[in-house]
């Protein structure tokens, strides 16, 4: 088979290396540009728009990323191919991190104590059981069930949202389109893991906000058009949100101006709660590749109507 690695940050140092050393009877390229009218498997990273027209021996495009709200957005794909995500338990498993280390900076007051210590300032603040507590995940795809089981193991309560009726052990799940609101009702803690789709931008909006317990945490590790900066502003300004974690934004990198660089109950980070690691997502990328080859369904298919 061809293989080609085609758009941006595709690190073709790494990747090249790699799918050479699995694929010893498979010729892997770097497309330039265009991807070839004779390649059978497009790896893609950041597309432009028209690098897969005239791609028409593809039988699979596998992105390298998890998200893929930006390819469909702004790439024309081959009606035949099927579009896989990347699905990598190892970034599944980062992600489930970056969750229990913003939910448990918020239970444990770690965010408080932090500015306390610049202040000098030795005081406690109440504390309380996890059992106590409650967690509301938007999205409970790959990455919201595996941190709902690890907030699970803590002690946490979880309530859940997703768009088709789920059932998750342990975790009072919500769906449909007022499924939001009722997960949240109440919580403590709000994460938002759900795809960037016309239906979830802007979900993290001033009455969704308002339905969390008073001093609630949120943490977006999604995308940044799931909320509405100046709601979510507004929020940390009354207290009703008392500290946010945000890995995702609008744009990025977040421009110097903006005011979440500063807010003094925000945490910022680059954009790296899962990032796609080649060394571990080779796996998954040779698994399709083979599964197409045996000419079996790829997995984590992309639904492309309904945008995830
Ligand atoms: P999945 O496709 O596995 O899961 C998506 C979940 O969201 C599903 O439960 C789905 O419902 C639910 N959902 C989708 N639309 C709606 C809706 N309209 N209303 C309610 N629920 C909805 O995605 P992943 O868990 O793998 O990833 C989620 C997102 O995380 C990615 O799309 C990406 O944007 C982001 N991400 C961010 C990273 C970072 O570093 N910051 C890294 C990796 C991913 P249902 O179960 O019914 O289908």
């Amino acid at each position: 088979m061809r293989i080609a690695l085609v758009g941006d940050k595709t690190y073709p140092e790494r990747w090249l290396p790699l799918l050479r050393g699995r694929l010893p009877g498979d010729e892997v390229i770097v497309a330039d540009g265009h991807c070839a009218d004779d390649v059978d498997v497009a790896l893609v990273g950041t597309l432009q728009g028209e690098e897969l027209v005239g791609a028409r021996s593809l039988k699979l495009v596998q992105c390298l990323w998890m998200g893929v709200d930006d390819l469909l957005a702004r790439v024309v794909l081959p009606d035949a191919a099927p579009l896989a995500r990347m699905v990598d338990p190892s970034m599944v498993a980062a992600m489930t991190e970056m969750v229990v280390s913003a939910v448990l900076d918020h239970h444990r007051h770690l965010y408080a104590y932090r500015t306390q210590q610049r202040e000098q300032r030795w005081a406690y603040v109440p504390q309380r059981r996890a059992a106590e507590r409650r967690v509301a995940i938007l999205g409970m795809g790959a990455l919201g069930r595996a941190a709902a089981g690890a907030l699970r193991a803590f002690g946490f309560g979880v309530s859940g949202w997703s768009r088709s009726p789920r059932s998750v052990p342990g975790v009072a799940m919500h769906c449909g389109d007022d499924g939001g609101h009722a997960a949240a009702a109440g919580a403590d803690f709000l994460v938002c893991l759900l795809p960037l789709t016309d239906r979830t931008s802007g979900v993290v909006n001033a009455a969704l906000l308002a339905r969390l317990s008073a001093g609630a945490g949120f943490a977006n590790f999604a995308r940044g058009a799931h909320v509405i900066d100046e709601a979510l502003l507004g929020a940390l300004d009354s207290g009703q949100v008392v500290h946010a974690w945000l890995d995702a934004f609008a744009v990025e990198p977040l421009p110097p101006e903006h005011r979440y660089w500063n807010h003094p109950s925000v945490t910022v980070t680059p954009h790296m709660a899962a990032r796609t690691v080649p060394a571990t997502a080779i796996d998954v990328a040779i698994d399709n590749i083979e599964r197409v080859r045996r000419g079996e369904p790829p997995l984590h298919l992309v639904d492309q109507r309904a945008g995830y």
